[in-house]
């Protein structure tokens, strides 16, 4: 490193904070002190929310919403368009907001403001025709005219978490407003000016006011608080841990309004044996090491075929040994710091268990104090047995097991050997085998020759878990269908269904009956 890195206070103006927190209805639990976790320095004081301030912002919410739906879908998304200019015109103050709050680098930041324009760009050019109303065939062809339309769900709470701030924030927000909801995000405090700056843009984008505000307070107080009542949301999504989905689960089950869980996951890689291995471990650097592991997409489980191995195992322990760890606010480092002290905790506990009974690094291994409170080195590991902690949970850190296997169907069904089921990847130059080895694993979205962000940047796509990797979409018609009801009206024209004049029931069933003949035989749905 040349350069100190700048100050959380040279790189943030007092104006700007004070700007943002404007969006937040908080301050009735008074504040938390929030610090930068690359340097240790102090950001902000953070406001929280009291149960008074959750009450103002889902009253002001939910009047916001009467109007927004009467609002067309074409006029709603002409803002998301110019919130999508936004976001990439000021990219430079998110960027450093992301790096400030998460201490993860500039480049993985940066995914986070592609990630927020193209679906700013794909719900704005998407959402008119999806909430469109369809008309499907009624039961009496002609006679029965039915139309299905799009109801929002009303007020939208979307708890999101720190590791990735701008996108899990704004990303899930963007579709649940093209489709007439209001929002109130519930951000982690440890990255809430960044949310914050998401709907700041968005008001500035045009978004009326009230209609995306952000209550502040820590996860189990107010993240649980936000669906507790009737008159809060009506659809919560959920972006976290597998054991806090499951609690998030329940209170909405509780309440019987629907939820959307993104959660956690255990992500493996196969290399194939006619793989590339310099490709292969060019893909698997970045795939396991964005955000320095803080990615629910990351993979953390490297199955790799005997053919390859030794050459893969020396080409992907070169390059991961050669990533530069620091925590500047520019492009000069690949990996930034960890978020918080119990992630760091999580990844010295997880290497040093499967050191204790025998596992070997091959790269990595060390806290980097001397870099900031919560650096660690990227880590390969090999030798890890099902006895070690690191063969089973999620680490959601630097850290990545290598195995050698012998064939697809033992790489696969070690894959599969898991309760999650987010994101996999496969490697191999038979784009067709490589296919269809990928449909056989269970997982939400496989990746064929790259880790994550060709199915995550495919946004048309949809993206979620199997298993205990949750319930929920985002992306794709199913990122923005998930925030409306169906409502069905269905008109009966000229005869109603019944028996005609002077017709018996038992005439009426016999015409029916030869009516349901005729159908199945026209092949009619
Ligand atoms: P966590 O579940 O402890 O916390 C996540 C967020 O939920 C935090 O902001 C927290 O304040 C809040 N929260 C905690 N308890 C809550 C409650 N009872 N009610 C409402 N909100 C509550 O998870 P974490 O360990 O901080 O985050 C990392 C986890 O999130 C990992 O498992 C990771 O895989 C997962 N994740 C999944 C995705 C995805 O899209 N599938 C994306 C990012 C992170």
């Amino acid at each position: 490193m040349t350069t100190a890195p700048p100050t959380a206070t040279e790189a943030l103006p007092r104006p700007l904070v004070h700007r943002l927190l404007a969006h937040a209805v908080a301050g009735g639990a008074g504040t938390v002190p929030v610090h930068a976790p690359a340097t240790g320095q102090p950001i902000v004081d953070l406001p929280q929310s009291s149960v008074a301030d959750l009450d103002r912002a889902f009253a002001v919410a939910r009047a916001a919403q009467r109007d927004w739906a009467e609002v067309s879908v074409r006029e709603r998304v002409s803002i998301l368009r110019r919130f999508h200019d936004l976001v990439l015109a000021e990219q430079d103050t998110v960027l450093d907001l992301i790096q400030l709050e998460s201490g993860k680098s500039r480049v993985h930041a940066f995914d986070e403001v592609s990630d927020v324009a193209v679906n700013a760009r794909y719900y704005a050019a998407r959402a008119e025709r999806l909430l469109a109303p369809r008309t499907p065939r009624g039961v009496l062809p002609v006679l029965t005219r039915v139309e299905v339309r799009h109801r929002p769900k009303g007020v939208v709470a979307v708890i999101s978490p720190w590791n990735y701030p701008l996108a899990l924030a704004a990303s899930d927000a963007l579709p649940a407003l093209a489709a007439g909801n209001a929002v109130i995000a519930r951000p982690d405090n440890q990255t809430a000016l960044t949310a914050l700056w998401a709907i700041d843009a968005a008001r500035r984008a045009g978004l009326p006011e009230g209609l995306w505000q952000a209550v502040l307070g820590r996860g189990a107080a107010i993240g649980g608080e936000v669906i507790a009542r009737a008159d809060y949301a009506d659809y919560v999504d959920y972006t976290g841990s597998s054991a806090t989905g499951r609690i998030i689960a329940r209170q909405a089950g509780e309440r019987l309004i629907g939820c959307s869980l993104e959660l956690g996951g255990k992500n493996p890689m196969l290399v194939l044996a006619d793989a590339d291995p310099r490709a292969a471990a060019k893909v698997a650097v970045r795939a396991c090491f964005a955000s320095a592991g803080q990615l629910c997409e990351s993979i953390e489980r490297i199955y790799v075929h005997d053919t390859v191995y030794d050459r893969f195992v020396t080409e992907f322990t070169t390059r991961t040994e050669a990533l530069a760890l620091g925590s500047a606010l520019d492009y000069s480092y690949e990996i930034g710091s960890l978020t918080f002290r119990r992630q760091l905790d999580t990844v010295t506990a997880h290497i040093g268990d499967a050191v204790a009974k025998g596992a070997t690094v091959l790269a990595g291994g060390r806290a980097r104090p001397e870099l900031g409170p919560y650096f660690h080195e990227p880590t390969v590991l090999t030798g890890v047995t099902p006895g070690m902690t690191v063969y089973r949970e999620e680490t959601f850190g630097p850290v990545v097991s290598i195995y050698r296997v012998r064939g697809d169907d033992e790489a696969v069904e070690q894959a599969n050997d898991t309760a999650y089921g987010l994101n996999a990847s496969v490697c191999g130059r038979d784009v067709a085998h490589a296919r269809s080895v990928a449909a056989r694993v269970r997982a939400g979205s496989v990746n064929v020759n790259e880790g994550y962000l060709a199915a995550w940047g495919s946004v048309a796509a949809p993206s979620g878990g199997l298993g205990d990797s949750g319930t929920g979409r985002r992306h794709g018609p199913e990122g923005l269908l998930k925030y409306v009801d169906t409502q069905t009206i269905a008109t009966q024209r000229a005869l109603p269904i019944a028996p005609l004049p002077g017709m018996s029931e038992a005439m009426w069933a016999r015409t029916l009956t030869r009516f349901l003949g005729v159908m199945k035989a026209l092949r009619q749905q």
